[in-house]
């Protein structure tokens, strides 16, 4: 039976360490670490991620700032207002929740962002960065997923580790961090043509598909470290990953849980990036 490992205990146990970094930020050098949230727009989801970045910031003794702006709004309004976010002294990371409307270009929103206050990691700087293998700013879920392997001392080096998806936030990010770390990489994606052959190889195995469920028993290797990043929500309200949880469980040797796994530690990368850009905030990049 895998171990399960507990996103939940791990993201409050970081987010505990930068609350006691921020403080000390703000005794020795008189600096608040400041993050602001855009919205454009009323999607239900992105209102509830930007309520529990509000509350994350609050509990670490971060500023926040969330600007709430119709869905009707210009590109060009937005981009003027990040200008002036990046303008700002009391702003170190900005943010721009996705989705946004149709008619903002998410390639120009991403690269208006000054890289140094890039916290989620997008702009094409901070992708060129980890590309290179000297990131600044790491896109906040492939880190979040690193952090859990490291704390619950999962090696990485050697490993066969497979990821199913290919995103730019997810998968593409997550391969350049394993990869960094000396794993041999595969990445699979909807034109792989023999998708359990591939995962069956994983020592440690990657679903960021977001397809309820797909992984199955038979697609994952005994004792294989199993890491479900997806987020499904069922027609019946319950929230799933996409592997098969009490299945897979029984086969692997650790595991990680939809809610409460890597969920949970993309609001911790968030501050800690936050807080990166904060205390280097006097310095040019
Ligand atoms: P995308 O839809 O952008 O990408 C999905 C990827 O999975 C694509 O590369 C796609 O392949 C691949 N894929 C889809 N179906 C299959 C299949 N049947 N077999 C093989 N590959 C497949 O999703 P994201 O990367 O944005 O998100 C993935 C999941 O992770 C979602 O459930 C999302 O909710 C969740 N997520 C969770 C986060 C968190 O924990 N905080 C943050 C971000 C995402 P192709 O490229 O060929 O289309």
């Amino acid at each position: 039976m895998a171990i399960v490992i507990d996103g939940k205990a791990i993201s409050r146990k970081i987010r505990a360490e930068l609350k006691e970094e921020a403080l000390r930020l703000k005794e020795e050098k008189g600096i608040v670490p400041g993050l602001a949230v855009i919205l454009v727009g009323e999607d239900p989801a992105s209102q509830v991620y930007v309520r529990h970045k509000e509350n994350a910031c609050a509990e670490a003794g971060f500023l926040s700032r969330t600007i709430r702006l119709p869905a009707a709004t210009t590109e060009q309004a937005l981009l003027k207002l990040l200008q002036s976010l990046n303008d700002d002294r009391q702003i170190h990371g900005i943010l721009v929740q996705l989705p946004l409307p149709g008619h903002i270009s998410v390639d120009a929103v991403t690269e208006a962002i000054d890289p140094r206050k890039d916290v989620d990691g997008f702009h094409p700087f901070n992708v060129g960065r980890l590309f290179s293998g000297n990131p600044w700013h790491k896109a906040c879920t492939p880190a979040g997923i690193m952090e859990l392997l490291d704390r619950s001392a999962i090696g990485i080096e050697g490993k066969e580790a497979v990821i199913v998806g290919r995103s730019n936030i997810v998968g593409k990010p997550l391969a350049l961090m394993l990869l960094a770390r000396h794993a041999t990489v595969t990445i699979c994606h909807t034109r792989t043509r023999n998708l359990a052959e591939a995962t069956r190889r994983a020592e440690l195995l990657f679903a960021a598909a977001g397809k309820p469920e797909m992984i199955r028993a038979d697609m994952i290797r005994d004792g294989a470290v199993v890491i479900d990043v997806g987020i499904n929500r069922l027609a019946d309200g319950r929230l799933v990953g996409d592997v098969a949880f009490a299945e897979c469980a029984a086969k692997a040797a650790y595991i990680t849980p939809v809610p409460g796994g890597v969920g949970v530690m993309t609001i911790a990368m968030l501050l800690k990036n936050t807080l990166q850009a904060a205390r280097f905030s006097y310095r040019p990049v």
